[in-house]
């Protein structure tokens, strides 16, 4: 960057800032800045925001292990609940898509995609993307003047002018508080479990009526457990017609392509205003809070079904209370008390910044929050200037698509156009977005 470049950005900053034209230089705080961006984390947001800003031309660093959420915190053999026409990962170009990453690898992709498959191509994504990522851990962000500095586990550190947070539904696991005080011997959350070959022989009970608490309760029986699935109301089983209401039944049978949204999520008509995120985004703060808990109301897909067989369910009655009971533990559901060797907590994730543990106790406070998820403009920048939240965590403020892969592309188009306004504000040209230019315009440059 040459003594322009920094001339320039002073005098926008000083004017922005409303600092006088006097006293400490602007310059040096922007010096001790080592890139535009950071972003914390690689799974699919992470990845996908970061492929948005490099292709603008705003220099970017991206912390997290690829895909670690995904091979981690979800158990093998699940599959895809997202069609797959809504779980390509967004680049500017779509030149990464799912159909990209099958022709060139020789495979074919098909509904229902095992998630083993899904972290290859998630980890194939990110080496064509983002081949400079950093698999670091990022412990700590805070504010120091007007940059942001991150330290890494290592004890590394870095300043950027814009930080990023993609880390998903990590810390974000929801436990209802009745089964508080049990040992984890007794209880654990869906995401503790990368596989369930460790309850082989097992009475396991699993709290939930959702997707990830019918799929592990059949991947828990394959593995050998014997599963009792205990829920407050029935199981809805999207895509079954045995839900839907006789309206809904005739006129999802001569409107199907109508009805069925790209991404599939919610129930006619609302899964169409799910699609436009940044309609959402303009509702009251109410109906938006409405859409997104009726959007993702718990549902499991009925592809499920027929493998659902040896599970047994107990609906209507929350878990009234759970006790260890010597070496098991004793659940008590409406006037029932039963014996199980472990939970299972298929509850979901509640967004809740505070228990985002990067940030420093400052800059935690400075971010407004609505029920412990952040406000978010339309370029999903939080009320701390340059502080951008990306994926489950921007669901309250843009909908359910945000909890979907699906939500990548408005995601990475809305971060990417926040970075390229400020640039554009300070009179820069990115040089990676000049590089980007078409022949025609280039011809016309010149
Ligand atoms: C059981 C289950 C099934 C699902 N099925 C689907 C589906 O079929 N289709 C779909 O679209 N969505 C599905 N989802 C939702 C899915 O989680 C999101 O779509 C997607 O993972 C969101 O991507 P993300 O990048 O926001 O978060 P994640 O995929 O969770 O990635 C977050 C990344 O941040 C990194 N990270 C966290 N903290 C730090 C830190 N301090 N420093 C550095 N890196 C950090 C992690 O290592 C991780 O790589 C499912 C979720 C669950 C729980």
């Amino acid at each position: 960057m040459n003594a322009d470049f920094f001339k320039h950005l002073e005098v926008t900053w000083r004017m922005e800032l409303g600092i006088p034209r006097q006293g400490p230089s602007v310059t040096a705080m922007y010096r001790s800045s080592d890139v535009e961006a950071v972003v914390i984390g690689a799974g699919p947001y992470g990845l996908a925001v970061a492929s948005h800003l490099k292709a603008s031309g705003v220099s970017t660093h991206v912390f997290g292990e690829p895909m670690s959420f995904w091979a981690e915190h979800m158990p093998r053999g699940m599959r895809l609940r997202s069609p797959l026409r809504a779980s390509h990962i967004a680049d500017p170009d779509g030149a990464f898509s799912l159909d990209r990453y099958s022709a060139e690898k020789r495979i074919a992709c098909d509904e229902q995609m095992p998630i083993g498959r899904f972290v290859d191509y998630g980890t194939w994504f990110q080496r064509q993307a983002v081949p400079d990522l950093d698999r670091r851990k990022v412990s700590r962000v805070e504010t120091s003047g007007s940059v942001f500095r991150v330290t890494l586990a290592d004890g590394d550190r870095f300043s950027a002018e814009r930080v990023i947070v993609a880390t998903g539904l990590a810390n974000q696991q929801f436990r209802p508080a009745v089964f508080d005080g049990l040992a984890a011997q007794f209880v654990s959350h869906t995401c503790e479990h990368a596989n369930f070959e460790a309850f082989k022989g097992m009475r396991i009970a699993i709290v939930g009526r959702g997707q990830s608490a019918c799929e592990s309760a059949v991947l828990l029986t394959e593995a050998g457990a014997e599963v009792e699935l205990i829920c407050r109301g029935d199981i809805r089983w999207l895509g079954s017609a045995r839900w839907r209401k006789d309206w809904e039944r005739a006129l999802y049978e001569c409107a199907a392509p109508m009805i069925t949204s790209p991404s599939n999520i919610g129930r006619f008509p609302l899964n169409w205003l799910i699609e436009f995120p940044a309609l959402v985004h303009r509702l009251p703060a109410k109906t938006r809070n409405w859409v997104d808990s009726v959007g993702t109301r718990a549902g499991a897909a009925n592809w499920i079904l027929p493998r659902f067989t040896n599970v047994r369910v107990r609906c209507g009655s929350p878990v009234l209370e759970a006790v260890q009971d010597g070496a098991e533990v004793a659940v008590t559901v409406g006037d029932k008390r039963i014996r199980f060797d472990h939970v299972l907590l298929a509850t979901g994730y509640k967004i809740d910044v505070s228990k985002m543990d990067v940030f420093a106790p400052e800059l935690g406070r400075a971010i407004a929050c609505t029920e412990s998820s952040p406000h978010l403009t339309g370029e999903f920048e939080s009320s701390v200037a340059r502080l951008h939240f990306a994926g489950a965590s921007a669901a309250e403020n843009f909908g359910p698509l945000m909890r979907f892969v699906a939500g990548t592309s408005f995601a990475g188009r809305s971060i990417a156009q926040a970075a390229r306004r400020r640039r554009a504000a300070s009179g820069i040209i990115a040089r990676g977005a000049e590089t980007r230019l078409s022949g025609a315009q280039q011809t016309q440059r010149s």
